[in-house]
């Protein structure tokens, strides 16, 4: 994919220099064809450093990046085939910051387990989905970020008063999702909760409306997502675990990861990440501080 485009951004890098040498404009030309692009790759920042992510992925012109198509509020993937929500804005500033349109995005949907082999096999360039940085994670693959700190909490029908919090749990059918955070804590802090572990989030609620399992139990924004969405459904307790978001990237591309970290903070200060979270999760969420990135 990346060699393809490149292939094509080099093909019409050429033409544009035959162009301009036709046009007997010279260098003029060329700064010409580079202040019209409007909000085009054209406008890249050009001085990253030569053999990084960066600089390659500002040369193709366009960025793959893996995000949730099922969950309101974060990734949710509309009628348009385009996702929307707080992760989609956030990868949007920072394809931005590498002079990437919005329409050169190439979105993928990662569901929780397939997050770290997607990074892995390059079939992403960045996963960003409600994305919980932790060292075993970190293993095999890098964080920029916290970008957002949320928290592992419970979902029932609202006419279910009997689950309270995550020690009512014990003996109830719990619908979660494999390979998240909330699977690995439940079985390993409360294992008398019977556990069920499904490929995304959404696939727990119609289980939860027809009685096949008693709560859902994940993220306490992805859970007030579905809340909102569905008045029968109602969030309960307060979270009781940490969940920083990261921005997913290969193992040990430090450069790509202090970079991604630069514009995280930039977006803390110039009002975009605000912003970006008023539009999306800030239509039900209160807005919160921005979390000190992590610099590892
Ligand atoms: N943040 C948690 C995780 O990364 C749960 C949400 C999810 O599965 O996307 O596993």
């Amino acid at each position: 994919m990346r060699s393809a485009r490149t292939g094509l951004i080099a093909l019409l890098s050429v033409s544009t220099l035959a162009l301009a040498a036709c046009s007997g404009g010279g260098d003029d030309a060329v700064e010409a064809e580079e202040t019209t692009g409007g909000g085009t790759a054209s406008e890249a920042p050009a001085d990253f450093p030569e053999g990084s992510t960066m600089a390659a992925l500002a040369e193709e012109g366009s960025i793959t990046i893996g995000t949730k198509f099922d969950q309101p509020l974060f990734g949710l993937r509309g009628p348009d085939g385009t996702p929307t929500g707080f992760d989609v804005e956030i990868g949007k500033i920072i394809a931005g910051k590498l002079g990437i349109a919005e329409d050169d995005i190439e979105w993928v949907e990662t569901v929780s387990a397939n997050r770290e082999p997607f990074i892995q096999s390059g079939q992403v360039d960045i996963v960003i989905a409600t994305y919980t940085i932790n060292d075993t994670r970190k293993e095999v693959v890098s964080f920029a970020g916290p970008y957002y700190e949320a928290g592992q909490s419970i979902l029932t029908l609202t006419e279910n008063e009997d689950i309270q919090g995550p020690d009512d749990l014990a003996g109830k059918r719990v619908c979660t999702v494999s390979g998240s955070t909330p699977e690995a804590n439940l079985i390993e802090n409360y294992p008398e909760a019977e556990v069920q572990a499904l490929q995304a989030y959404s696939d727990c609620i119609e289980p939860l409306r027809n009685g096949q399992v008693d709560a859902i139990s994940t993220d306490n924004v992805i859970l007030a997502g579905f809340a909102a969405q569905n008045p029968d459904l109602e969030v309960r307790g307060e979270p009781f675990t940490e969940e920083p978001y990261g921005i997913g990237l290969a193992l040990d591309d430090t450069d790509f990861r202090m970079w991604i970290n630069d514009v995280l903070e930039e977006s803390f200060e110039d009002g975009s990440w605000e912003q970006a979270w008023t539009e999306t999760a800030g239509t039900v969420l209160p807005t919160p501080e921005p979390p000190a990135v992590d610099r590892y």
